[in-house]
């Protein structure tokens, strides 16, 4: 029977799916796929990491009959953990920072979860960071919980037991390199370290990073806020193995967003800043490193552009926060022009 039993046995085996224009009009030789993870159900890639966290949770004890799960995130993760608690019973509370769109967090409040927003410009130290606020609030909440998906094992192993497997299956073992940005670092370093079993060491790991995270800054004065969501870091998770990955290549929030913009107006492909930002960096390590017509680059793509309608695909909030040059060149002229 074709009919799901429910919505999380369609979570996974997403689509890899060709770029046809924009990588040859910047003159690549290799193939650029991308695999499109806003087909999961809850719309990204962190579907995959929510069933497996609660679950060990449940098994340890650490999450009990109506209990509160408290987690901070940027939202994808959100929408994961909040799907698989509201079929399970759980109240659920994310603290997010204020550079999340209020269309995320909406979705959040659809799925039935609590929001608490935060100052995106306090750091990891700061007592009103997302960070301290959700472990104040899972500490004084009788039943709460932290997933800590920033530690938290879990989240690398879904991506090494469904991610990894699906992109060496569908490319019949002809992928190259893998692309992926980094949050947490757990898609990276689950996924690249199945590719990189099931290849003997040939498939080379490339994170993807913007500019002022840690993952790519030369030292902490060159860490600071940038405007792509969900990838980046100012402190390195336990999620994130750094043996994984091979290069990382850094990417300015322009060139994301420009990237952004093409995808959907040139390959149809409506996809979020973070997988814009992997696709400049694909195309960019694929030109610095002359790949060739015989490799075949992989590029993890996590969400739909329509979480970003407001921000990336606005053009007064591009214009405003001084991506006018984006807009400029990625605008087409009207008929009336
Ligand atoms: N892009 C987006 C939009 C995300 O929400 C996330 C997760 N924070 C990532 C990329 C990075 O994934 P990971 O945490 O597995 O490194």
């Amino acid at each position: 029977m074709a009919i799901a039993s429910s919505t999380f046995e369609l979570i996974g085996n997403t689509p890899i799916v060709k770029l046809n224009h924009i990588p040859q009009a910047a003159g690549v030789k290799a193939t650029i796929a991308v695999k499109i993870e806003y087909m999961n159900p809850g719309g990204s890639s962190k579907d995959r990491i929510a069933a497996r966290i609660i679950d060990a949770a449940e098994r340890s004890g650490e999450l009990k009959p109506g209990g509160v799960i408290v987690e901070p995130t940027s939202g994808n993760t959100g929408v994961g953990l909040a799907m698989v608690a509201q079929q399970r019973g759980y109240r659920t509370i994310f603290t997010l920072p204020d550079k999340v769109s209020e269309s995320k967090r909406a979705v959040l409040r659809a799925y039935g979860a609590e929001v608490v927003v935060t100052p995106t410009d306090a750091g990891p130290d700061d007592p009103r960071s997302y960070y301290r606020v959700a472990e104040r609030l899972a500490a004084a909440i009788p039943g709460g919980y932290r997933p800590n998906q920033y530690d938290n094992p879990n989240g690398p192993a879904s991506h090494y037991v469904t991610t990894g497997p699906e992109i060496w299956r569908d490319t019949e073992g002809t992928v190259t390199h893998f692309v992926a940005g980094i949050g947490t670092g757990g898609t990276i370093s689950g996924t690249g370290r199945y590719l990189k079993e099931a290849s003997d060491g040939a498939v080379t790991v490339i994170g993807a990073d913007p500019e002022g995270s840690i993952y790519s800054a030369p030292d902490m004065d060159h860490v600071h806020q940038y405007d792509i969501e969900g990838v980046g870091e100012d402190f390195y998770p336990k999620a994130f193995d750094r043996t994984i990955t091979d290069a990382i290549v850094k990417v300015g929030d322009a060139e994301a967003f420009e990237m952004t913009r093409r995808l959907a107006g040139e390959e149809a492909l409506m996809v979020g800043g973070s997988s814009g930002m992997a696709v400049a960096a694909a195309i960019d390590y694929a030109l610095v490193n002359d790949l060739d017509e015989h490799q075949t680059v992989v590029v993890l793509a996590p969400d739909s552009g329509r979480s970003y309608l407001e921000k990336i695909f606005n053009d007064d909030w591009m214009r405003a926060n001084g991506y006018g040059d984006v807009v400029d060149r990625t605008t087409k002229p009207s008929l009336a022009d």
